[in-house]
């Protein structure tokens, strides 16, 4: 089985159970994102291929951990020999880091306003990265929101400037307000993503009730001028509703506007638990279009340096997943 296809039926299956020797060290545990809050996840990798799975104990698909890191994947009847990554913070290579694990809003696919995590300390953040410094090359904001956008975005600011402690590229993704962009500009950030979530407004709407769609694209408009061509991401959920013409229509638009679309199958939770994961089939079908809409604008996803492009953990990444 061919790498794409075997990580497209592993993402439409979501989970995977955890067996052989103990793999601690092995597991993520998200505090941020439609993920967050589960019982943890791995990194199953082969070669420069890797594929981020929900550790579920009652799924048939297993992992077998051998020592070391090296693991056996039983799958469909196929025994598949690759290796487990140990996660710097969330993601191997990278400190992908929530300051503030709590959020105002109510965004339904998302599980973090239940979870009620806390806001870290500028201390605690430089301290998380310094214990990771070894063997990461990249730093990854991300945030809910305590009290507003415009204090979330401040205190990200601050957390910001003190990492360029470290010299290494930094990617930041926040709820933005207008000026975020330059802002984060101004302090040497090296990639920005702004999520739009749904590939469309209506189903924005639906989802994310009192956030603004509209705002969403004018920032990335703005940031596309001043990071540039293959340095601006946006998350779009598959599995919302939406019909694949729909979710095109989205692709392409990102695209011709110097976006790169950031493509994630939906894992069904908060209020959308019970939902239908996408299909592999559909999931193979979106990544054409999505590589050939990057081709056509002269994107290339492969040049991501930070965020979840880089790290190709979640979604079938064109440039990564071939
Ligand atoms: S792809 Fe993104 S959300 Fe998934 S593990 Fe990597 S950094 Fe995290």
């Amino acid at each position: 089985m061919q790498w794409k296809e075997l990580k497209a039926r592993l993402l439409e299956a979501g989970a995977v159970s955890l067996g052989g020797e103990p793999a601690e060290q092995y597991i993520a545990r998200s505090a941020a994102g439609p993920g967050a809050g589960g019982s943890g996840a791995i990194f199953f990798a082969m070669g420069g291929h890797r594929v981020k799975l929900a550790l579920d104990p009652l799924s048939t698909i297993e992992i077998v951990h051998r020592g070391n890191g090296n693991a056996d994947l039983y799958f469909d009847g196929n025994l598949i020999t690759g290796r487990l990554l140990e996660p710097g913070f969330h993601c191997p290579d990278q400190a992908f880091i929530t300051v503030t694990g709590s959020c105002i809003f109510h965004c339904r696919y998302c599980s973090v306003p239940k979870i009620g995590g806390r806001r870290k300390s500028v201390e605690e953040i430089m301290g998380m990265v310094e214990s990771v410094r070894h063997r990461i090359h990249a730093i990854s904001i991300t945030s809910g929101v305590q009290g507003s956008i415009e204090e979330e975005e401040a205190y990200v600011l601050d957390v910001v400037k003190h990492l360029a402690f470290f010299g290494l590229p930094i990617g930041v993704s926040i709820f933005p307000t207008e000026k975020t962009p330059d802002h984060l500009k101004e302090l040497g950030v090296a990639e920005v993503k702004f999520n739009l979530e749904a590939a469309t407004p209506d189903l924005f709407m639906k989802m994310c009730p009192g956030l603004d769609y509209d705002l969403l694209w004018q920032v990335l408009d703005r940031s596309v001028q001043i990071f540039g061509k293959n340095r601006v991401f946006s998350n779009v959920i598959i599995g919302l509703g939406e019909t694949d013409a729909e979710l095109e229509a989205c692709i392409r638009k990102l695209a011709s506007r110097g976006v790169i679309p950031v493509l994630r199958p939906l894992n069904p939770v908060a209020d959308l638990t019970g939902a239908p994961r996408p299909t592999a089939d559909r999931l193979k079908k979106i990544f054409t279009i999505h590589e050939d809409s990057l081709t056509a604008e002269g994107l290339d996803a492969s040049l991501a340096r930070t965020m979840c492009t880089n790290c190709a953990g979640c979604d079938l990444v064109p440039g990564r997943d071939e």
